[in-house]
């Protein structure tokens, strides 16, 4: 590791070491074949860490582990949970500067972003579902058996029960956020837990390892195995003991996961991606609407599945929103997050530079006009300019597939009906915005719009009592909010005969 860790400031060193071994049962482990992988910083392509290659063998291993927790955790005292999950919190909060900067380094979006997004969000979340912890209870009911089934008067309730061992495959673009957005829930109920983190990301999730044991959170609750998709990933789904699968990223990933759970019929919930419509109307305060559409697509670089890549705009003010989304674009500071005064960083890898840069020609090939980017940025690390697209079909590839980076298509409507047709053409249904004065357009668009969120003169705002997830192929169930703890509960239901 010495000679890699030289890209590493040397005060975060030590806690990015942590991902050298994976953490099994409270114990700090290397894979069982002794395999690794390297870790990027996107920036510079400069080697930065090196994490275990985890495969079957070290799954068993962390599966028997939570396991094997299971039965005291469940048992815990909810207060006690919920003082847990505080403490984590805190402890994020005292690590937040570290965290953020980790985080930042792996996958290269600006400091702010990490501290403030992926950061100050996961504590958020934590705090949330602390509350929770102490307040998932079952119902009373009062059966009306027909006369037949004699005896009575009956009693009957419901009592609310961790599902087991969780499963949480998660993806490189915000890595604390997402998987604090399945660890929380998963405490709260009782659950315990195998993380397995992107192989590209893994470094801040070695460190909420290290802050779980640090908060008191019993050895074999949450386990992290880092690996491949392929490997650990498939291990993890197929395997007998995971009771559900917690999965966030992409849509045919999300399938193959569905299907490698079929044969134990675990529960899935998934997140997937999106093709998200942010529309315009000709009322809209433009002076809102603009920047926001800027946001919407060029914050994390593009790489955020809610992101606004397909950009509708009503013709009477369609010129105005080109051209300030390309003014937007152009000035744009894109550079490394180690510059204080980089807007937007690299992208995660050079696989992904590489996708997001075929869009560029396809756009070409499909007819497109290139009002800003359209290009990659620099010589050195994965970086791509913000991208504005006109001239592009509502039926074409590059407004049908998520592309995952910063390019968005600006295309004009006439009516509602139009817009409202062309924004459900789609085989996503995860955000949308509507953009307009007119109180009742904006809620008959909310309602016509199939999608899990619909944000109305704004772009994304995320909290986490407000359920998160996605319509049609964006994916199965909700994260954040109350109804999220349903996917980590069974419910029994109990009959007396009095
Ligand atoms: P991905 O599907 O390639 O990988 C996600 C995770 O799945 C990684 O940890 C990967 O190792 C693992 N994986 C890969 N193959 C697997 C397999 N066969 N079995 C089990 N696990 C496997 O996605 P990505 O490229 O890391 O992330 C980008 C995608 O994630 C985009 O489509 C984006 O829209 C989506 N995303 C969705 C949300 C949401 O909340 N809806 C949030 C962020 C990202």
């Amino acid at each position: 590791m010495t000679t890699t860790q030289t890209a590493v400031p040397e005060d975060l060193r030590a806690s990015v070491a942590l991902s050298e071994n994976m953490f099994i049962g409270g114990q700090w482990v290397p894979a069982a074949s002794g395999a690794t992988l390297d870790v990027e910083d996107p920036a510079t392509g400069e080697i930065i860490g090196r994490v275990p290659a985890g495969d079957a063998a070290d799954v068993d291993r962390a599966v028997a582990a939570a396991k094997a927790a299971f039965p005291v955790w469940r048992a815990s005292n909810p207060a006690e949970r919920s003082r847990l999950i505080n403490r984590l919190a805190d402890l994020i909060e005292e690590n937040a500067d570290e965290l953020a900067r980790i985080d930042s380094l792996d996958v290269g979006m600006p400091f702010a972003e990490a501290r403030y997004v992926d950061i100050a969000f996961s504590i958020s979340i934590l705090r949330y579902y602390a509350g929770w912890a102490t307040k998932i209870n079952g119902d009373t009911i009062s059966p009306s058996f027909p006369q037949s089934f004699g005896g009575g008067p009956f009693h009957a309730y419901t009592l609310k029960e961790p599902v087991g061992v969780v499963a949480a495959i998660t993806p490189w673009n915000i890595p604390l956020m997402m998987l604090v957005k399945k660890l929380a829930p998963a405490l709260a109920t009782g659950c315990v837990m195998v993380a397995k983190p992107a192989e590209i990301t893994p470094l801040s999730t070695s460190v909420l390892a290290k802050l779980c044991q640090e908060a008191g959170i019993p050895d074999g609750v949450f386990n992290v195995v880092s690996g491949l998709g392929s490997t650990v990933g498939a291990a993890l789904t197929a395997h007998p003991d995971v009771a559900k699968v917690t999965f966030t990223g992409s849509v045919p990933t999300g399938k193959a996961i569905i299907r490698a759970a079929a044969d134990t019929l675990k529960r899935v919930s998934l997140e997937l991606g999106g093709k998200s419509p942010n529309i315009v109307f000709d009322d809209a305060n433009l002076a809102k609407a603009i920047p926001t559409a800027g946001m919407a697509i060029f914050a994390g670089a593009g790489e955020s599945c809610i992101a606004g890549s397909r950009l509708y705009v009503q013709r009477g003010v369609y010129q105005q929103v080109v051209d300030g989304l390309a003014a937007r674009a152009n000035e744009i500071k894109v550079g490394p997050a180690s510059e204080a005064d980089s807007e937007m960083g690299p992208l995660v890898s050079a696989t992904h530079r590489d996708k997001v840069a075929s869009y560029f020609e396809l756009a070409r090939a499909e007819g497109a006009t290139v009002v800003a980017g359209g290009e990659v940025h620099g010589d050195s690390g994965y970086f791509v300019k913000p991208t504005v697209l006109t001239g592009v079909a509502p039926d074409s590839r590059i407004n049908r597939e998520e592309i995952f980076g910063p390019v968005v298509s600006v295309i004009p409507f006439d009516t509602e009906e139009e817009v409202l047709a062309m924004s459900n053409d789609s085989d996503y249904g995860l955000g949308s915005a509507v953009w307009t004065q007119d109180i009742s357009r904006a809620h008959r668009m909310a309602a016509g719009i199939e999608s899990g969120q619909v944000w109305i003169n704004t772009y994304q705002p995320v909290d986490p009592a407000l359920p998160f997830g996605g319509y049609k192929q964006s994916g199965w169930g909700r994260e954040t909010c109350r109804e999220s703890l349903e996917d980590y509960l069974e419910t029994k239901t109990v009959v007396v005969d009095l």
